[in-house]
C-alpha cells in the first residue's frame, strides 16, 4: 500500500480538524509536497534540527510536531535563526513538515483529554466550551421530504447535541411560490401562484460545516430553489474548546494528588498552590493555560492542572483553587503519542516513529 503525505494529513484531520484551529494559529502541512509518496513519519512536540536529522536518519520524510515551526510568514530562508535554519534543511532534505496544533488542544480526544484519562478522570467534559462555533440550518420542504433532507443534513454533520444524532425540530406550514420564465418547477403551474404544505425543519450545525450542510440539504431537496436559512447561535459547542474537567474515582489529598500526578504523567517536579484539603474533580488544560483559571472554577473544580503560570496568577488562584503547574512540554508530550495512535489506526503497516531527541528543552537543576 502506497501511501501519500496527504493521507496522513487527512487522518489527523479527521479527528483534529484544521477548521477549528485557532485564527492565530498554523496549524496544517507547512513544509513539503502533499502529493509526495509517504516513507515515514516521526512525532515530536517541537521540531528542532536534532528532530530533523533524526527525521532523515530513520528515513522519514515527514515530521508531525504539536507546535508549529512556523507562526508568521518566512520572509527569508537564511542561516539566522533556527526557524529559517530548519524550514531550509527540510526542503534540501525533501522533508515535510506538519502541525496539529489548537486543533489537538480544543478537542477531548486530543491532549488535555488523554492527560485527563491518564490521570483517571471520569465523566470529562470541555472546560471552556467554544462560542460561535454553532449555527442552525432551517430548511423549507414539501411535506413528505423533509425526512429524507434532515437524514442528508445528519450524514453532513448536522444534528449532533452530546451521543444524539439526528436531532431535528420540524413544523407544519404552507410554502408559496410562483414559477416565472425560465423555471422549472417541481410543483405547480406555471405563472400561477401555488400554495405548497411543508415542513420548517431545523437543525444545530457546526459552523465549519454549514458549506457541507447546505449543499446536502440541496442534493436532497426536491425543489429547484430551495429556502434554506443559516442563523448564527450564541450556544456554546459542547465538543470543542479548551481544557477539560471530570471527576477522580475517589478523593486524594493534596500530598496524594501531587505524587500521582508526577507519577502518571512522568513530571520531574510540580510548582503547585493549593486551598482545598482533598481533590476529586480535576479541570485540566495542556500548555499556556493561565486564561482559563476562572473557568475551572466555575466548572467547581477542587484543583486545576496547567503550565506557565507567573507568579502573581498563582497567588491570585489560591484564593480559589488548588493550581499544580506541571510544565509546558510536560503536559503536551503526550501529543507525540496521540499522532502516533491515529495514524496506526488509519494508516496500518506503516512506519511511524516518536522522536528521541525531541526532548524537554527545559531542564530542572
Ligand atoms: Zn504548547
Amino acid at each position: 500500500m502506497t501511501y501519500r503525505i496527504s493521507d496522513a494529513i487527512s487522518a489527523l484531520d479527521s479527528v483534529f480538524p484544521l477548521a477549528t484551529q485557532d485564527g492565530w494559529d498554523n496549524s496544517g502541512l507547512l513544509v513539503g509536497d502533499a502529493g509526495a509518496e509517504l516513507r515515514g513519519v516521526l512525532f515530536a512536540v517541537d521540531i528542532t534540527e536534532d528532530v530533523l536529522a533524526e527525521a532523515t536518519a530513520k528515513g522519514c520524510n515527514l515530521v508531525v510536531a504539536h507546535h508549529p515551526i512556523m507562526f508568521r510568514g518566512l520572509k527569508r530562508l537564511t542561516d539566522h535563526d533556527a526557524e529559517q535554519r530548519i524550514v531550509a534543511m527540510a526542503i534540501r532534505g525533501d522533508v515535510a513538515l506538519a502541525a496539529f496544533h489548537t486543533p489537538a488542544d480544543k478537542n477531548i480526544r486530543g491532549t488535555s483529554g488523554t492527560l485527563g484519562r491518564t490521570i483517571g478522570l471520569k465523566d470529562m467534559k470541555i472546560l471552556a466550551a467554544e462560542a460561535d462555533a454553532l449555527c442552525k440550518i432551517v430548511a423549507f420542504v414539501p411535506t413528505g421530504h423533509s425526512e429524507a433532507v434532515v437524514e442528508a443534513m445528519s450524514a453532513a454533520g448536522a444534528g449532533h447535541i452530546g451521543n444524539y444524532s439526528h436531532c431535528a425540530w420540524q413544523t407544519g406550514g404552507n410554502g408559496q411560490f410562483r414559477a416565472e420564465d425560465g423555471a422549472k418547477p417541481f410543483v405547480g403551474d406555471m405563472g400561477v401562484v401555488h400554495h405548497e404544505p411543508e415542513a420548517r425543519v431545523e437543525m444545530i450545525c457546526p459552523r465549519r460545516l454549514a458549506p457541507k450542510v447546505m449543499s446536502a440539504a440541496v442534493s436532497a431537496h426536491p425543489y429547484e430553489e430551495p429556502a434554506i436559512d443559516i442563523v448564527p447561535l450564541a450556544n456554546r459547542h459542547q465538543r470543542l474548546g479548551y481544557g477539560v474537567v471530570g471527576d477522580l474515582d475517589k478523593e486524594l489529598t493534596v500530598r496524594e494528588f501531587l505524587q500521582m500526578l508526577k507519577e502518571r504523567i512522568g513530571c520531574e517536579s510540580i510548582r503547585y498552590v493549593e486551598r482545598s484539603q482533598t481533590i476529586r474533580r480535576v479541570a485540566i488544560c495542556t500548555g499556556s493555560g493561565s486564561e482559563f483559571v476562572g473557568s475551572a472554577v466555575g466548572a467547581g473544580a477542587d484543583a486545576y492542572v496547567t503550565a506557565d503560570m507567573k507568579y502573581h496568577q498563582m497567588v491570585d488562584a489560591k484564593q480559589e483553587i488548588m493550581v499544580a503547574d506541571i510544565g509546558h512540554y510536560e503536559s503536551e508530550s503526550v501529543t507525540k503519542q496521540i499522532f502516533k495512535d491515529i495514524l496506526k489506526e488509519k494508516l496500518p503497516n506503516f512506519a511511524h516513529y516518536e522522536t528521541h531527541k525531541g526532548a524537554n528543552p527545559i531542564k530542572y537543576y
